[in-house]
């Protein structure tokens, strides 16, 4: 051979592995899957195999790795996990037929948002494909489950909004048409995005993204005229985003995906939005701790039984609704089974012979399922009378309404009642799964192959009695088929017609040609009846495939059923109250609980109240020692709202919950190290997009703003947002807000809607036991000295701490706090303009001004001193002065009694706006807070700072 040439076999190599670039080539060669060159290094380094060559190609070593046909699955699980796609080439001919090169060609590429394999995806999770599309102002978002059958679009208008539905979904993989978004900024951003979620992301070059080509596409899968009945109309973008992903699907899978049945539009206003930071710091799904399912609101609400249960709860906890009517419905069903336990106990019994029918459902047309799957199907389905019967006659709609959708498709189950054995084999390709007497035909092979054997046991007792060899066997193995075995001591007995074949140890193997003439009608016997039963099985399972719509239908109600009755059980057991929804804004809870804390052990739970709203209760400011239960709180109300707008019951004694349309948390401090940013950072810029994207129905929890940097600094941003939340022109949003600075306490005289609230500690001299009960008022200390005793600082160090405590507090130096009893005196004037509060000359007071505040703004919260009077630059001096953002902690955040001012005592009152702060205004002014990015936010805020510094 030229060392310079290539093979034919390796020119069919190169061919295929050219058509699927960005694909792991698996080659199959025999009984091994092969990979060659990078893939085979690849491969050898991700699937701990051996890297060997075979061969030359253009005179150099071929790079080789293998593994065995069998153990397919494992292996190509580990590579999809670890983020590649895999080409799957066979042998598309049989080998022995083949004249030159065995013809071969790739049957699948399998990509991780197409996996519908059982062991490859999470029982309990969708295992999505998101396809986008769009431009700036309307983005298409599509998501195809493979493995379900599911496929729906919807549009999207904005950035952040897209980043936070990526996260909702957390899709296996994700997919663009080239020049998505015009703006390689969008497509950085989801790349961040979906390293935290560990999607794949890649462009996918198809005309199916066009317009016209996707709603064709779409027409002729689903053999509709338009594309009406979808809910699509007008949505270029879905429309789009839809074709894409079933170009895509239909690409790799390379069959035809009779299984996705409908495409469903939905609404993202529908749902409540969660952005990723929310459902990460409430920890809906998964635990900040370990990331594991154990801590997690998921965790105390599953007591589904089948997967369609799990699947489905999990998605009622990530999209809770938006109308009140919606909610409504789910919770009658819930309370009609919360009443009922007898229904409770039967419906579990049901649920317990279900399986994963919606998944069964899809590898079944898929191709992919077996008589193992054909069983399942048939056992998951015979339970569905009992099921149906047992929703008969109930008040609840949603539950009339599943026992109308449940369809047990009896003609189905008989059929596959009377074709397949209960426990086939693995394989549908060596038979054995046809039960005798559902096909004449294979009856007759089989009594043939059968009577054959009886033949043989019958040539056995023959032949011993003809020979004398009391130890003669007749045996099978696949190389010589039927043959006689004699022990070498009798082989001197050994008749003259019998034809040696093989020498072993101790005995001769010998055949006759009567022998091989029954061997043959056995084993063409067996192969019919392996043919045929392989045929009967296709016939069952298009049989089965034709019923796919009504099967997944089922399949979803099983599902609801088993989410609705998981949160009826878990709602009697933890004792939760059925919530009374309203479109107003009030938030009333008495005696609410965290749905998790609750649950850890040695934990005697105290219950408590909220009462939130816009007009009056708008801001919970709530001070209160290290481990007093602060985040516990916040966290409870934002999870006792998501869960009555989920439909669940709720960890209450009674819950009044005025609709939310979005939950905002900035909770803690997590180092967000995939992005490389600082923790204070991230602080600021989860605070931007709270700030950019709150509306008024929104409800914000915030934890420790600002303590990533100076403890002025942050104070004085704290306060900044407090103000700005408080401001209806801006947000007007219902707030929780943790913090340490008890300067912020003072904001509840300053802002109409602030309200002080602490949580309790008893101070027993050098101890604290913390009551954990919410009382209105601020908090009377910090505690924070004797927190750290409690967690076993050494004595000497608190000790220590407690003298230099002293002796700043020794120092004479009036802080914000200290002032509260001359802060009838203070004045600020709010963001939109009302003033609160009077200046002591009463020249300058005014009740509200009139220019809207245009001129009227001060440095810092708005805050003045005693004179009223504030420094050029905003800043009132260090004798009556506010600091801002000084990094000289002494001085910065003082306000004196005298309220004198610095810089040659020249102050401006109020209303008498200095220069930069003129432009300060101006410039927020300019700021569309609505369409503003957290990365601008940033930026400006900076600005906006060097402008008042
Ligand atoms: P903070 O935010 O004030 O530092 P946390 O909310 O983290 O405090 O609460 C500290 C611990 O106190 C929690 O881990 C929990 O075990 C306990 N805890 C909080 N709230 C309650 C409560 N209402 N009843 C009983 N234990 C509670």
């Amino acid at each position: 051979m030229n060392p310079r040439k290539t093979t034919p076999f390796m020119e069919q190599y190169h061919r295929i592995k050219d058509q699927y670039p960005g694909c792991v080539l698996f080659f199959r060669m025999g009984d091994f899957y092969e990979m060659f060159y990078e893939d085979a290094k690849l491969a050898s380094q991700e699937l701990d195999i051996t890297l060997t060559s075979r061969g030359k190609d253009y005179g150099k070593d071929i790079p080789l790795a293998g593994i065995p046909y069998h153990a397919l699955e494992p292996y190509l699980s580990r590579m999809i996990h670890k983020g590649y796609k895999v080409a799957i080439c066979e042998q598309i001919e049989d080998p022995k037929k083949a004249k030159g090169i065995v013809k071969r060609d790739v049957v699948r590429v399998v990509t991780p948002g197409t996996l519908v394999e059982e062991n490859f995806i999470a029982r309990q999770g969708n295992n999505y494909l998101m396809s986008l599309s769009g431009t700036k102002d309307t983005y298409g978002l599509a998501l195809l489950d493979l493995s379900t059958g599911e496929f729906s679009a919807t549009e999207i208008t904005g950035q952040e909004k897209l980043l936070s539905e990526i996260t909702r979904f957390a899709p296996a993989e994700i997919i663009y048409p080239p020049g998505f978004g015009d703006d390689e900024k969008l497509v950085k951003l989801i790349r961040e995005t979906t390293a935290t979620i560990q999607a794949t992301l890649d462009p996918y070059d198809s005309q199916s993204y066009e317009y016209w080509a996707a709603l064709n596409l779409l027409k002729k899968h689903f053999k509709v005229l338009n594309l009406d009945g979808f809910g699509l109309d007008g949505k270029l973008s879905a429309i789009s985003a839809a074709g894409g992903a079933l170009a895509y699907v239909t690409e790799v899978s390379k069959r035809t995906l009779t299984h996705i049945q409908t495409l469903s539009s939905f609404s993202i206003e529908d749902f409540m939005v969660l952005d990723s930071t929310t459902v990460r710091n409430l920890e809906l799904i998964t635990s900040i701790l370990d990331g594991g399912k154990k801590g997690s609101l998921f965790w105390v609400l599953d007591r589904t039984v089948t997967p369609m249960g799990a699947r489905l709860l999990k998605k009622f906890i990530l999209q809770p609704l938006m109308d009140q009517e919606g909610i409504d419905r789910r919770l009658d069903a819930v309370e009609e089974l919360v009443n009922d336990a007898f229904l409770r106990g039967d419906l579990t019994d049901c649920l317990k012979g279900i399986r994963d029918v919606e998944r069964i459902i899809s590898r079944i047309s898929f191709g992919t399922g077996g008589a193992r799957e054909l069983v399942a199907f048939r056992e998951s389905f015979k339970v569905l009378p009992k099921m149906k019967e047992l929703l008969t006659g109930r008040k609840a709609k949603v539950l009339m309404d599943l026992e109308a959708t449940i369809d047990p498709l009896p003609e189905i189950v008989a059929l596959l009642e009377r074709a397949v054995m209960d426990s086939p084999p693995a394989t549908v390709r060596e038979g054995g799964f046809i039960k005798d007497g559902y096909d004449q035909q294979l009856d007759e092979f089989r009594d043939a192959a059968r009577n054959g054997k009886q033949w043989i046991a019958s040539l056995e007792e023959k032949e011993r009695k003809r020979t004398g060899i009391k130890n003669l066997r007749i045996k099978y193995n696949r190389v010589f088929g039927y043959f006689l075995e004699i022990s070498t001591a009798n082989l001197s007995l050994v008749p003259e017609d019998y034809i040696r074949k093989q020498t072993m140890a101790n005995a001769e193997r010998y055949i006759t040609p009567e022998l091989k003439e029954m061997e043959n009608t056995i084993l063409s016997a067996n192969e019919k009846s392996t043919a045929l039963e392989y045929e009967l099985f296709t016939n069952l399972r298009e049989l089965v495939g034709e019923k796919v719509e009504e099967s997944q239908r089922t399949a979803h109600a099983i599902g609801t059923v088993d989410a609705l009755l998981s949160l009826a059980i878990v709602g009697v057991e933890n004792s939760y109250v059925r919530p009374r929804l309203t479109e107003g804004t009030r938030i009333d809870i008495r005696d609410g609980r965290h749905p998790v804390v609750e649950h850890i052990p040695d934990v005697s739970f105290v219950p408590n109240d909220t009462i939130l709203d816009c007009r009056d209760e708008q801001i919970m400011l709530i001070t209160g020692p290290n481990m007093a239960g602060k985040s516990t709180y916040m966290r409870q109300v934002a999870l006792i709202v998501l869960m009555a707008q989920m439909g669940s019951f709720v960890p209450a004694g009674k819950a009044e919950i005025g609709l939310v349309d979005r939950i905002f948390t900035r909770v803690g401090a997590f180092d967000d190290l995939n992005r490389g940013q600082s923790t204070f950072m991230v602080e600021m810029l989860q605070l931007a997009n709270i700030l950019n994207s709150a509306t008024p129905r929104s409800l914000i929890v915030l934890d420790e703003i600002g303590r990533g940097t100076s403890t002025f600094d942050g104070l004085s941003i704290a306060w900044a947002v407090v103000d700005y939340i408080h401001d209806r022109s801006r947000i007007g949003a219902r707030t929780l807000f943790a913090t340490h600075y008890h300067q912020l306490t003072e904001q509840e005289q300053l802002l109409k809607r602030v309200r002080n609230y602490h949580i309790t500690v008893l101070d027993r001299k050098d101890d604290i036991v913390f009551l954990r009960k919410i009382e209105p008022g601020p908090a009377d200390g910090s505690y924070g000295i004797q927190v750290a005793a409690l967690a076993g600082l050494p004595g000497e160090v608190v000790e220590k701490s407690k003298a230099v405590l002293r002796m700043i507090e020794e120092e004479n130096h009036i802080t914000v706090d200290k002032l509260l009893p001359d802060r009838k005196q203070l004045q600020t004037v709010l963001f939109d303009g009302t003033v609160i509060g009077r200046v002591a000359d009463g020249k300058h007071g005014k009740d509200s001004a009139s220019d809207g505040g245009k001129d009227a703004q001060v440095g810092m919260g708005g805050q003045v001193g005693k004179g009223g009077q504030v420094r050029k630059d905003g800043q009132v001096g260090k004798d009556g002065q506010v600091g801002k953002g000084s990094q000289d902690g002494k001085d910065a955040m003082e306000l004196t009694r005298t309220g004198t001012v610095q810089e040659g005592g020249e102050g401006t009152g109020v209303g008498v706006i200095p220069e930069n702060l003129k432009k300060l205004s101006e410039e927020l002014r300019k700021i569309d807070v609505m369409r503003i990015t957290p990365i601008d936010a940033l930026s400006r805020l900076y600005e906006l700072k060097k402008l008042i510094e």
